[in-house]
């Protein structure tokens, strides 16, 4: 049996045959048996520009039909494909470029000229356009080529993809994940939430990110199912989209924008069978008031680079809101302390994982990876968690961003959320900086919503509510967090900015 994922996508799209597979926000219908076609096209230009197995095409370009076939054909054709953020400049492709070393890298058209010499610095062969016009080099190229291709016989050890985590904590690691790594994290998902067919799924996320490129698009290819697929997300397009759909999966803003859509009811989401939330934590009150407007509760589930998805709250079972459910077919998750000890159900510790969606390793990083894999095997996730004794995972936060205040763990989530509650605070962020007499000072950075309460004031507030070592010492003010390229907050950036001594 070939063991190259796209086989298992072959087989469905066969039988969907003339079925859409994907529906772009312009009107383009793709049908699967046009898929089929597309990727082979893809798959033999890639051939001829010299790509074999195991070579990287490395693609930053913006979501399209067409981008998405390419991710497909690059698997069909046994090389390993490699999305690169579209936010990404010249002096940050320095690093993937150098790191990567691909052998295709494809862009956008016009930027052609821009790339072309770092790319070749890099000692890429091909530098081509992809375009959603179909005007890019290789899109010419596929277009001169035959619409039928076998599909490369692959090992399931093979590495399918090569991507970049978001660098939230550090520099982006590139994780490599097996094309048998993908199909059972896939698999598992497709069965997890109920895929059919029947389904219609709402597709706004970004394609050179885990979440987009494979966790949502494998479920829709494994069965069958169509994707209306949106360039961006903008939150008045999908709600006048909802009525099509039955399944949605987004990153929490996605949730947080469409309530505050007046027109955002149960009625409107009435066709809507499944709402799934990821990448990042989805505030409790966001999740209760989403409830009390629709009628259901989002789905939350837990997933990193590493390893697609790791815990899913269930869709037929309890969803229990600020959970992030249980492990998902395959995976096995244990909470350690820092000496890999196990510990036992309802204590704070490391998140560890371990089973078949892990991935290879970190590309080109055999320390960091040894670093990471315990040695029994098990992958160190960097995040703390809590296992109830029915198996149900908490997220506490990053290792990274614990804060040890005169002796205690201070877990910035617990004072966020008690900040976010007072009245006129948009959001919070909770650092540890260097402090000579608590070792770290709890301190609040706060994105105010109108002029609200002073520094403190909040300090204040947050006495009666939380231990006194949790209360923040300092509190500074921000118009809005630096967030990264995947919208996350960079604490490493606020430990910087507010990290020198304070008088
Ligand atoms: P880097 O590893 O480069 O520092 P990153 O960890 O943000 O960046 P990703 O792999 O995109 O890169 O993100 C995975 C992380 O996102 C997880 O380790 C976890 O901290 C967080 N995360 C994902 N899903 C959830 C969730 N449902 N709730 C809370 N955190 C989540
Ligand atoms: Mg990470």
């Amino acid at each position: 049996m070939n063991a190259n994922i796209f086989a298992a996508f072959e087989i469905i799209a066969r039988q969907a045959g003339g079925a859409p597979f994907l529906e772009t926000d312009d009107g383009q219908i793709l049908s699967y048996a046009q898929m089929l076609d597309t990727t082979a096209r893809y798959a033999h230009a890639l051939t001829q520009l010299g790509v074999q197995p195991g070579d990287r095409v490395a693609v930053q370009v913006e979501k399209s039909a067409r981008n998405y076939c390419l991710y497909l054909a690059t698997l069909r054709m046994g090389a390993i494909y490699l999305p690169l953020n579209t936010a990404y400049q010249i002096n940050e492709l320095e690093y993937f470029l150098g790191d990567a070393e691909p052998r295709v890298f494809v862009c956008e058209p016009a930027e052609l000229a821009a790339k072309s010499e770092l790319a070749r610095r890099h000692g890429v062969a091909h530098v081509m356009g992809l375009s959603d016009a179909g005007d890019g080099s290789l899109d010419l190229l596929a277009e001169a080529q035959a619409a039928d291709f076998d599909t490369v016989q692959m090992p399931g050890d093979a590495v399918a993809v090569i991507i970049y985590t978001s660098g939230t904590t550090g520099r982006p690691k590139g994780a490599m994940l097996t094309h048998a790594s993908l199909l059972s994290n896939g698999q598992a998902l497709t069965q997890l939430w109920g895929f059919t067919a029947k389904d219609v799924l709402l597709h706004a996320l970004p394609l050179f990110h885990a979440h987009g490129l494979f966790i949502s698009g494998h479920c829709a290819l494994l069965s069958g199912s169509r994707m209306l697929f949106l360039k961006k997300f903008n939150a008045q397009q999908v709600l006048s989209l909802l009525p099509r759909a039955t399944v949605m999966m987004g990153v929490p803003t996605f949730y947080t924008r469409l309530l505050d859509q007046p027109g955002f009811t149960a009625a409107c989401s009435a066709n809507m069978r499944l709402f799934v939330s990821g990448s990042a934590p989805l505030l409790a009150d966001t999740n209760r008031d989403f409830l009390q407007r629709t009628g259901q509760i989002v789905l939350e589930r837990y997933g990193m680079t590493e390893s697609a998805i790791i815990t899913s709250n269930p869709c037929a079972g309890e969803r229990r809101i600020g959970s992030v459910g249980q492990a998902i077919d395959g995976v096995e998750v244990r909470i350690t302390d820092d000496q890999d000890r196990l510990l036992p159900a309802d204590q704070i510790g490391g998140i560890q994982i371990c089973g078949s969606g892990v991935m290879k390793g970190y590309w080109r990083k055999p320390e960091k990876t040894a670093e990471e894999f315990t040695a029994d095997g098990w992958f160190r996730t960097g995040d703390q968690g809590i296992l109830s004794s029915d198996g149900y995972l908490t997220i506490v936060g990053r290792a990274k961003d614990l804060v040890i205040s005169g002796g205690y763990n201070v877990y910035p989530k617990e004072v966020e959320m008690a900040i976010d509650a007072l009245p006129g605070v948009g959001e919070s962020a909770v650092i540890g900086i260097a402090d000579r007499d608590f070792g770290e000072a709890v301190t609040a950075v706060v994105v105010r919503k109108n002029d609200g309460l002073g520094g403190d004031e909040i300090i204040q507030a947050l006495k009666g509510q939380l231990a006194n070592y949790k209360v923040p010492k300092h509190v500074f003010f921000v118009p809005e967090l630096p967030r990264n390229a995947m919208g996350k907050v960079m604490k490493s950036t606020l430990r910087d900015t507010y990290g020198k001594p304070v008088a």
